[in-house]
């Protein structure tokens, strides 16, 4: 049986790339993309830094004022929807032209199901084309999930593939802290700090030793139609690998990420 994959397809510095596609003078340099493109703007935050504004500390999510300190030489950007819109989906739909299920989850991420021998290979391919048909660069996640995939692709970035298995999850990901995990944030990492639980691999030991109470459904592989299923006996690892986590001051739960990390405003996909 061909193997199933699930790849994630995140386009890199989004829109300081596209910005950067219609003015090529700005390639390289520190971009700010936010609000109405005035630093001194208040309330307003950062929406896409490129890469060498990073390199000043400056992301997404930051004021704007903020990031006018760290980097006053930058090139500040209003937001530019219509733009976004088109070239996001002159993205999705190249992605679309391989043959394979995508799903869409905003301007600049995809997941894209695949039975291939060679994710990779197709990983690359898709790399090659869509810089070739759009002019931007992309970074590729792989994994048997979309939890997994995700994660993969944090590894990758900029303009990369990685791949996360069962071989090389625990090694890669054990040590890290819970908040490496796609859904598991600050709030979350507080409470199971307070169990003891710090890293992915304190993780997956805690639940597997006796966290009886813990209800949890799993993602099943994401392909096709399958829906989230709940999983009676799983092992410890693939709790920390596929769950999203929840802890709520009761309890704690731990949801598939199909149903808890798809953005509030996305459509139900009807494929992946
Ligand atoms: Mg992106």
């Amino acid at each position: 049986m061909t193997p199933r994959w699930v790849l994630h397809v995140d386009l890199d510095q989004f829109q300081a790339a596209v910005e950067v596609r219609r003015r090529p003078e700005l390639a390289g340099l520190p971009i700010i993309v936010g609000g109405n493109g005035d630093p001194n703007e208040p309330r307003n935050v950062v929406t896409c830094a490129s890469y060498p504004a990073r390199k000043f500390g400056v992301h997404a999510g930051m004021p704007l004022r903020t990031a006018a300190r760290k980097c006053p030489d930058a090139t500040f950007l209003p937001l530019d929807t219509a733009a976004y819109d088109e070239a996001s989906e002159g993205v999705m739909s190249v992605l679309r032209d391989f043959g394979h299920p995508v799903e869409v989850w905003g301007w600049d991420e995809a997941y894209v199901g695949a039975e291939v021998d060679s994710p990779i290979a197709l990983a690359e391919q898709i790399r090659e084309v869509i810089a070739g048909a759009t002019e931007l660069s992309c970074s590729v996640g792989i994994s048997d999930n979309k939890q997994r995939a995700k994660v993969a692709t944090g590894f990758g970035k900029p303009a990369g593939i990685y791949q996360l298995t069962d071989e090389n999850w625990m090694a890669v990901m054990g040590d890290r802290e819970v908040d490496a995990l796609w859904g598991v944030g600050p709030k979350t990492a507080k409470k199971l700090a307070g169990m003891g639980i710090t890293t992915v691999a304190d993780l997956a030991t805690g639940l597997g030793a006796g966290l009886r109470s813990i209800e949890y459904v799993v993602a099943a592989p994401d392909h096709g139609s399958e829906r989230p299923r709940r999983a009676p006996s799983l092992t410890a690892s693939s709790i920390a690998t596929c769950a999203v986590i929840s802890v709520s001051g009761r309890g704690m739960t731990t949801r598939g990420s199909t149903s808890r990390s798809r953005p509030r405003n996305s459509q139900p996909p009807s494929t992946y």
